[in-house]
């Protein structure tokens, strides 16, 4: 198992670095087998900070790369397609979320300082596990298959049909319909259910 790891920590101005002493979780993450690099940025999303991951696997001979910084729905793309431009495989990246997840959940910066090294030696382990990844491209059938035809049943295929695709149907009874046929009236404005 190749064990270069590099470890960037994003204080997000003073989002992160407020709560959390990023400068101490860099260097107690340097001492974890493994890892090679370790590194605090003021904005780590922002052109130089990409810059700095893409010149640090180049000069450090990084295999494995995690950012510590916020949620993944904001920048794993960002980081993924940075860690790519660097020559890396970008499945051979984790994010750890220190900001949504940390610092702007505590107030206490001793814990929150330790859950966030903790967190990052969670991402170690499983970012030294993980094995690169190629994307692939596979033709597909845009038709869809809705199975069972009761109102949900009916809805569904209606609004895929409505959004330009083709549906077919199945209901297995005599008639469409369901549990709604089985009513009489329905509340509040107690139209015939059928
Ligand atoms: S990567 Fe996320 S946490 Fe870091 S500066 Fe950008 S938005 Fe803030």
């Amino acid at each position: 198992m190749k064990k270069r790891v590099g470890v960037f920590v994003c204080q997000c101005g003073t989002n992160i670095a407020a709560v959390v002493d990023t400068e101490r979780v860099a260097e107690e993450i340097k001492k974890v087998p493994g890892v090679v690099y370790t590194t605090t940025y003021k904005y780590m999303c922002s052109d130089p900070g990409q810059e700095l991951i893409r010149n640090a696997i180049q000069e450090q001979k990084l295999e494995q790369v995690i950012v510590a910084s916020c949620s993944p729905r904001m920048h794993e793309r960002t980081f993924r397609t940075a860690v790519e431009s660097g020559g890396m495989n970008p499945y051979l990246f984790e994010m750890v979320n220190i900001r949504e997840q940390d610092s702007w959940v505590h107030h206490d910066k001793e814990q929150a300082t330790k859950k966030a090294i903790d967190l990052i030696k969670m991402a170690i382990q499983k970012v030294v596990r993980n094995k690169p990844l190629q994307i692939s491209t596979i033709p597909i059938n845009k038709k869809a298959l809705v199975i069972g035809g009761g109102i949900a049943g009916m809805q569904a295929a209606l609004d895929i049909a409505e959004a330009g695709h083709q549906v077919v149907l199945v209901e297995r009874e005599a008639s469409i319909g369901g549990k709604m046929t089985q009513l009489d009236k329905t509340f509040p404005t107690m139209d015939c259910a059928a």
